[in-house]
């Protein structure tokens, strides 16, 4: 399948390279070169766009964790051609926020080359309860995938739950599968969803095998380049490597703070501490599984992810020819380490100046093999990151963790109080929540009904999920509460962000029937010492900067979302844009000659 596929392209380059020497004369028929002189004279340098050539590739780079504020934070810190140089050159939306909630990984990354909310991806968080099996599923999850390269028994993935097409399944459509579509990072779902369901390929890094592996949802072995990329155990050089601080202490402590704040109570990690230098080994004696955890919590990986993309590039000849290759990229680490150590450590700092030096070797690469004028560069996140709570509460603001044991038993009291009002025993609403693998299905901040019950008592659905609701308020720190009711009928005010978010990210086959949400500065649980998932700017305000062919450079201040980078894309590339687009074109930014 894999050599067809290869001799088919090698033909189609072919063909192609013939088809553009006739179709040239044409071209500079209908658009008269000018002499550069006049151009510049007629343009203003800042408004000038990057002359519009065919991009040959489409390069998108998400940094998992990223929020807007550390470009601005940063900016003096980072190096002249990493994200300044795409600030510099590029065009830079300033005011691009996700408009949908949960902001996790997985529907954010299904947002970037969709151009449309979880409402239309389907991707309504990393996982969730599926109603259809009763089972815990991930985004990205897939009984029928057969892993390749990792350890027995090991689970695969595919893009099988991903409902729309992306901007490299319409690209694979317009060229007839010339086009080569690749999608890498650290984690499964921030390979596969924004490279899409007809990519050529996703690779991710298992923490169980320490290699870069796929799944034989696109194809039954993995290319020889991987394959001898994997033999050479790249990740295990970094073994007992320590992770030290690239810049003076001072400017850390400038910056972000202590090293050890009271508020960065990670708990133990094997084998390392939380100050620097961090040693990565994960309390093993060999590289291991816990070792490759480990990893996963440094900047090394990124580094690891590097490299292989670097080798993706030589060996899949990316951008290469006409046919427009698209490469998703996605460095996972800066979410590791924002989770563990929060937004304003040091070590969200040092990883933040790292991720820029690895992009600047990455712009570098390509500029070397593909050349950035023949290429669109596109930089972006998933979903930013809430202070930890504790350190936010030390500030007045109003941190806060809320246990979700306690908002699921203020709804179930709700309910009994409604349902049982004769207090039977045992109480008939103990099953009106509905159990996914003998947990119950309150996830994500979703509340899931149990239908046999509540049609076996002939409950009202509507007026249930109000009881539920209202229960769910008498929760310190909940501050809304939005009904499956509600949703569906589009009962929501759209100039209320915050409904609109949540609307923008309910599917109706996948979400909840209650939808609860917690105050600014608070969230679920105290597992993780910070997170996202929030509509709140915190989460939802991300870099977005483009670059290169048909991009004019600039600072836009104007609203963007990251769901207007596939329409922009599609039309830039003049694509059919993708099934669901719901974004803007962002004309402000494009060549429109
Ligand atoms: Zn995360």
């Amino acid at each position: 399948m894999t050599h067809s596929r290869y001799s088919r392209r090698a033909l189609a380059f072919g063909l192609s390279v013939l088809l553009l020497f006739t179709l040239l004369p044409s071209v500079f028929a209908q658009r008269p070169a000018r002499p550069r002189a006049e151009q510049a004279a007629t343009q203003p340098a800042p408004q000038r766009a990057t002359a519009r050539v065919h991009p040959r590739l489409v390069l998108l780079i998400v940094v998992d964790q990223f929020r807007y504020d550390y470009l601005e934070r940063f900016n003096d810190l980072f190096v002249p051609n990493g994200l300044r140089r795409l600030m510099r050159d590029g065009a830079n939306w300033t005011e691009t926020n996700y408009d949908h909630m949960p902001t996790y990984t997985a529907p954010g990354h299904a947002t970037l080359m969709t151009g449309a909310w979880p409402a239309e991806t389907g991707i309504v968080g990393n996982d969730w309860p599926d109603r259809d099996t009763g089972k815990m599923v991930t985004s990205v999850s897939d009984e029928t995938a057969v892993l390749l390269d990792g350890e027995e028994g090991e689970k695969a993935s595919s893009p099988r739950r991903l409902m729309a097409s992306t901007i490299g399944d319409e690209i694979r459509l317009k060229t007839n599968d010339r086009s080569k579509v690749i999608g890498i990072s650290v984690k499964d779902r921030a390979s596969i969803l924004p490279s899409g369901r007809h990519a050529n390929a996703a690779y991710w890094f298992s923490q169980r095998s320490g290699r870069m592996v796929s799944s034989n949802y696109y194809f039954n072995q993995l290319p020889a380049w991987v394959k001898s990329f994997n033999d050479a155990r790249p990740a295990d050089k970094y073994f007992g490597a320590r992770w030290e601080r690239l810049l003076p202490e001072a400017e850390y402590l400038k910056r972000a703070g202590a090293d050890a704040p009271p508020w960065e109570n990670i708990g133990p990690i094997k084998g390392d501490t939380n100050t620097f230098p961090h040693t990565v080994t994960g309390g093993a004696g060999a590289p291991d599984s816990d070792f490759y955890g480990a990893l996963d919590y440094t900047p090394f990986s990124n580094d690891l992810l590097l490299s292989f993309a670097q080798a993706a590039i030589i060996n899949e000849k990316l951008g290469a020819d006409e046919d427009t290759d698209v490469l998703t990229l996605s460095f996972s680490a800066n979410d590791y380490v924002g989770h563990r150590f929060g937004p304003y450590s040091q070590e969200a700092m040092d990883i933040t100046l790292r991720v820029d030096r690895s992009i600047a070797a990455l712009l570098d690469f390509v500029n070397t093999r593909v050349g950035l004028q023949n290429t669109v560069v596109v930089f972006t996140a998933d979903h930013g990151v809430a202070p930890i709570p504790e350190h936010a509460s030390a500030l007045g603001l109003s941190g806060g963790r809320i246990r979700t044991a306690d908002v699921l038993r203020a709804m179930r009291l709700g309910i009994s109080a409604r349902y049982n009002r004769k207090n039977e025993q045992p109480d008939p609403t103990i099953d009106y929540v509905q159990k996914f693998e003998n947990r119950d299905g309150f996830y994500n901040g979703n509340l899931y009904f149990n239908p046999v019950a509540l049609k076996r008592d002939g409950i009202n659905q509507e007026e249930i999920e109000r009881v539920a609701c209202e229960a769910a308020m008498t929760v310190p720190g909940i501050s809304r509460c939005f009904t499956r009711m509600q949703l569906q009928r589009e009962g929501i005010p759209f100039a209320d962000p915050v409904a609109r978010r949540i609307f923008h990210g309910f599917y109706a086959r996948r979400s909840g029937d209650v939808i609860v949400l917690y105050e600014p500065f608070k969230y679920f649980g105290d597992a993780i010492p910070a997170t996202h998932g929030s509509p709140y700017s915190y989460d939802t305000h991300v870099p977005l900067l483009m670059m290169g062919s048909g991009i004019v450079p600039g600072r836009y201040n104007q609203a963007a979302t990251p769901a207007d980078i596939a329409p922009t894309l599609a039309s830039i590339l003049g694509l059919q844009a993708p099934s669901n687009s719901v974004g803007r074109v962002l004309v402000e930014g494009i060549n429109r000659k």
